[in-house]
């Protein structure tokens, strides 16, 4: 028996801050009651406690998305707790930046295992329930650097090229169900992933952006929740660049 009859249920990993925090936020706003995802615990209390401070239906869960049986069931006791799953945003991300010569297996196949495994593990779990219902959104974030590449990130790149070939591949399994699949595609935006980048590159970096500024999380929350919406239910297989005029 559902304890949330009457809302969509989302599950958003990398919930706890930057842009998936945006994207909890945002579609908490809209009336989901969402499912923030990270493993840092504190910091996830710490939002479901101003969400719902503010009337908003949240809750979180701690689990590492790199471990495969964890999310996988962390995805089945949401799907058991409330009786269905209806959004997934698999937005948990990392770097390990570095030029691809002296690059380590371990820096990419950790980046892989996070970015794009993991993304692969969270589809599979939710998508029985989206079938099931016949109703579906998956939406995965994606980044600029998987459309136009980016020196020093070949992992990071290859990662997100990759969800970007899976989404589409798993928009055309699902759609006979009504289940869409797209993509969002960040470009650089002002959170701790980019707050480490020298003063003197972001600089380099605006000149770049043809709407020559970072983007905020919010930029990127407002796509994902158009295409979370009811009215976003005839497009799939898409990638939303939200990148200042990047990748055009
Ligand atoms: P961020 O500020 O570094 O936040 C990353 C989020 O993911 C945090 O909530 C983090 O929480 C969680 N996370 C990281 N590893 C995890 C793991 N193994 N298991 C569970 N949760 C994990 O990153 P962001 O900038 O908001 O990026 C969010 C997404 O947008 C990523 O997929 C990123 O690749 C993409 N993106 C970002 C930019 C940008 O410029 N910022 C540009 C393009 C694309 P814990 O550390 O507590 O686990």
């Amino acid at each position: 028996m559902s304890t949330t009859p009457n809302k969509r249920i989302a599950f958003v990993t990398g919930g706890s801050r930057g842009i998936g925090e945006a994207i909890v936020q945002r579609l908490a706003a809209d009336s989901i009651h969402v499912v923030a995802v990270a493993r840092n615990s504190e910091k996830l209390a710490g939002l479901v406690a101003a969400l719902t401070a503010a009337g908003h239906s949240v809750e979180s869960v701690s689990v590492d998305v790199g471990d495969s049986a964890a999310l996988a069931a962390s995805i089945e006791a949401v799907i058991e707790k409330h009786g269905r799953l209806d959004v997934l945003v698999n937005n948990a991300g990392i770097t390990r930046d570095g030029l691809f010569m002296r690059m380590e297996d371990k820096d990419f196949d950790d980046v892989i295992n996070v970015n794009l495994r993991a993304a692969f593990v969270a589809c599979r779990a939710a998508a029985r329930s989206m079938i099931r219902a016949k109703w579906g959104r998956i939406i995965n974030i994606a980044s600029v650097s998987g459309i136009i590449g980016n020196a020093g990130q070949v992992n990071y790149s290859a990662s997100k090229a990759g969800l970007i070939g899976m989404t589409k591949s798993i928009a055309r399994e699902l759609a006979g169900k009504q289940v869409t699949a797209n993509c969002v595609a960040p470009g650089f935006t002002t959170t701790d992933m980019t707050d480490v980048l020298p003063p003197q590159i972001k600089e380099k970096v605006v000149e770049m952006i043809p709407l020559r500024r970072f983007g905020t999380p919010a930029d990127v929350a407002h796509a994902v929740a158009f295409l979370a919406s009811e009215n976003a239910g005839y497009i799939t297989g898409q990638v939303v660049a939200v990148d200042g005029g990047m990748s055009m």
